[in-house]
């Protein structure tokens, strides 16, 4: 286990009811508040009039930046900087997914930055302040309401790409599993990938010395497998929505990786498919990461048997280490099928005509990945294992 200093401020609200919590965190803050929210689900589903209201209860005036996008874009990022700079913004509330969040954190940074916000993406800048911000969560996916992490496509050059800083945690996030039921289940499928993925993202490292964070890797592991087939039956099943809500938190907001250095390959290769696609996140994780696995298997097929063993309790009678480690990828492959989630590139009508342009953009610094640095030509192998 390396050395380690955990920091994370985020006050989080969890369970039903929550948000009434409002009342007691916007007044610390101010009283010019900017929502942010998507495009249109939170007043589908009646979030948006609780919210507003409970705020209009609170003496707070609304400026709206409606309309962020899934894979949320630079020029929406600039567009809530000017909301922020000419309505002297006090507090910024995101209302909905990963990607109203992430955006919310870029306008936050970026409203207290001088200069283009991509300066701080493309790491010429650094963040040195934020405005507030505060997050009221609408699906179970990303970890971003408890997290100093964010992802911004640049529409223009066809580049996304994920940035942090210490400044852009919120200070608070309200998570209630009755805000995701609306959730159809292609996305909350595509959740429960992202999850899974941010828990392999930890869990694929060479350290032999970390038992605790091994432990509650799988047990989130399991659980999203053991949970997801009952609430894919009923959506609306709060329990279920709750153990998956409660485990999106979890897998990303720092806890997993406590001592160990993450690999973080796959996402970086599937955010080069989406900048070029705009497929969901979710989406391109379940195609790309059981290929991450086998490519990467030889690197350590002990950590690979250990998954299989622990996570998907296959049987390793009589057979070879590698043997076991496969039959544990495989049953990931059979999980993601069995929920409904894409296994080929070819699901989203991608073939091998951009890999090329999609390497570029993985390979935008370098080789990348703790596990195995992967190469170029790692790259394209995994696209192509990948079709
Ligand atoms: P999302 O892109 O925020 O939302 C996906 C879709 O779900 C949107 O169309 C949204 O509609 C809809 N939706 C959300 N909540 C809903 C609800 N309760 N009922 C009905 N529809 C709902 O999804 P996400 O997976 O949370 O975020 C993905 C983004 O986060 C990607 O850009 C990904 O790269 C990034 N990401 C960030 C981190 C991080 O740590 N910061 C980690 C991994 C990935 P509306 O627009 O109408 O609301
Ligand atoms: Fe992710």
């Amino acid at each position: 286990m390396h050395a380690f200093t955990f920091h994370n401020p985020t006050t989080l609200h969890f369970g039903q009811n929550q948000l009434q919590k409002l009342s007691v965190e916007v007044p610390k803050y101010g009283k010019h508040v900017l929502l942010v929210y998507g495009g249109g689900s939170i007043k589908a589903n009646g979030l948006y009039t609780q919210v507003t209201e409970l705020l209009k209860g609170l003496g707070a005036t609304i400026t709206e930046l409606a309309g962020v996008e899934p894979n949320p874009r630079l020029t929406t990022v600039h567009r809530g900087v000017e909301l922020c700079r000419s309505n002297s913004i006090d507090l910024i509330l995101a209302v909905g997914g990963g990607s109203v969040i992430d955006c919310a954190k870029a306008i936050a940074v970026g409203a207290k930055y001088d200069g283009d916000f991509w300066d701080i993406v493309r790491r010429k800048a650094v963040a040195t302040d934020a405005l507030p911000l505060g997050t009221v969560l609408t699906i179970a996916a990303t970890g971003s309401e408890m997290n100093s992490g964010s992802v911004i496509t640049n529409w223009e050059t066809k580049e996304k790409l994920g940035w942090g800083s210490p400044h852009a945690f919120p200070k608070f996030s309200i998570l209630d599993p009755a805000f995701t039921v609306s959730l159809p289940a292609n996305q909350t499928v595509y959740g429960i990938v992202d999850i899974m993925s941010h828990v392999f993202e930890q869990y694929f490292h060479h350290d032999a010395s970390s038992p605790v964070q091994d432990g509650f890797c799988e047990t989130i592991l399991r659980t999203v497998i053991d949970t997801a087939p009952h609430l894919l039956e009923d959506l609306t099943n709060l329990e279920h929505r709750g153990t998956i809500l409660y485990c999106g938190t979890m897998a990303l907001n720092g806890v997993l990786s406590m001592g160990v250095r993450g690999d973080w390959a796959t996402h970086n290769l599937e955010h080069a498919v989406s900048a070029v696609h705009d497929i969901p996140h979710g989406g391109g994780l379940a195609i790309l990461f059981p290929n991450w696995m086998t490519h990467n298997l030889d690197a350590n097929v002990a950590r690979f048997k250990q998954f299989a063993q622990r996570v998907f309790d296959i049987d390793a009678a009589g057979k070879t280490d590698k043997q076991v480690a496969e039959e544990g990828i495989a049953a990931l492959r059979a999980f993601f099928t069995r929920i409904g989630a894409p296994a080929r590139l070819a699901d989203y009508d991608i073939d091998n005509t951009t890999f090329e342009s999609m390497a570029d953009k993985a390979m935008i610094y370098g080789d990348f990945g703790n596990f195995r640095k992967l190469t170029r030509d790692d790259v394209l192998k995994i696209y192509e294992m990948s079709l």
